[in-house]
């Protein structure tokens, strides 16, 4: 495996490398992809092997400009068009018609595809370089919490991938929203770094699947994902500061939101530690720091992990839907 800094130099290698069928770790503002050429089934093929990752779910295509929509993409729906236009480059997947020329491992045999226009300049030389559409789920094996550094690849994926390219800690720091643009009112499959708000500025109307359709709409969002080694346990917003002390087990962390609910949890005194997503109560930053977080906690060997629920708007929806599923151990 080579590591390699963001010069020119590198990220032509590395678009280079994709070209030839090899498999390559990638900065984008969302998290660390794992990238493959997605019109090779084979290099693809590398992808789910290396994560484990389980056939029937399905990746997001990658592409360097909103022009390149065309040629994954059969027919682009006119709010896919919209929202493209506005929000690309971006933390944006738009699920839209396949082309034949997209591989059906890439999309778990869907006739629809997930297409992303990074807006991380790296990512985006990369894929200018490589000549192709880039096939790539997070670089971290599968459940597992997704990296936001290139050293959380390096330690969870190291030895499984051809390459890895440092651009530094991801800005966005949790995966793009995902948004089914195949029927007239788009369809929410995962709530991620682009706000719905915006997104509904634009577009007007959501919807959100029922919670047993959601299965079949977007195969890959299991509830249990995202999860660190520690036992996860999530509270309702606000509720983590009335919790009874005497059955917080010991070697406990727990994460709190801004620096006054931090407070709050050390002064019970029985936690080892208290992470703080944003000590001002930003939440862009806590969303940035939300995977590193679970990260650390896991590297210093905590037994549990004690979390409550953030406000539920913009970011806040992809920071409780990422703690919700770490919650839960299937
Ligand atoms: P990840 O690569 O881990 O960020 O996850 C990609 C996720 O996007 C998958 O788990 C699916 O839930 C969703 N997705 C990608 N492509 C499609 C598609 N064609 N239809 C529905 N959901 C998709
Ligand atoms: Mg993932």
């Amino acid at each position: 495996m080579l590591l390699l800094d963001s010069s020119d130099q590198n990220l032509r290698k590395a678009g280079s490398a994709i070209a030839e069928g090899k498999i390559v770790v990638i900065p984008t503002e969302t998290v660390y992809g794992l990238g493959a050429d997605a019109f090779n089934p084979d290099a693809v093929v590398r992808v789910f092997e290396a994560k484990n990752r389980p056939t029937f779910d399905p990746l997001i295509v990658h592409i360097a400009s909103a022009d390149a929509m065309e040629t994954v993409a059969r027919t682009i729906p006119r709010k896919a068009r919209l929202l493209a236009e506005a929000l690309w480059p971006g933390p944006l997947t738009l699920v839209m018609p396949k082309r034949g020329e997209i591989p059906d491992i890439v999309t778990a045999g869907l006739d629809t595809v997930g297409v992303r226009c990074p807006a991380h300049p790296v990512a985006r030389k990369i894929i200018e370089y490589s000549g192709t559409a880039v096939a790539a789920p997070s670089a971290n094996p599968f459940g597992y919490i997704s990296p936001t550094t290139a050293v959380h690849v390096v330690r969870q994926l190291g030895d499984r991938v051809d390459m890895i390219v440092d651009g530094g800690p991801c800005t966005v720091g949790v995966e793009s929203t995902v948004i089914d643009m195949t029927h007239e009112t788009p369809i929410v499959l995962r709530p991620g770094g682009m706000p719905l708000e915006r997104i509904q500025e634009l577009v007007g109307d959501l919807a959100f699947p029922e919670k047993n359709l959601k299965a079949f709409a977007s195969p890959g969002q299991l509830k249990s994902h995202y999860a660190p080694h520690a036992n996860l346990l999530l509270f309702s917003q606000g509720a983590l500061s009335g919790i009874d002390a005497a059955t917080v087990p010991p070697n406990s962390a727990a994460i709190a939101f801004d620096a006054e609910g931090a407070r709050l949890l050390q002064q019970k005194g029985c936690f080892a530690w208290v992470y703080v997503l944003s000590g001002k109560g930003d939440m862009r930053e806590a969303a940035a720091r939300l995977f590193a977080i679970m990260h650390t906690a896991d590297e210093s060997g905590f037994q549990a992990l004690f979390a409550e629920r953030v406000p539920e708007t913009g970011l806040g929806r992809a920071i409780n839907d990422r703690l919700y599923r770490a919650s839960k151990k299937s």
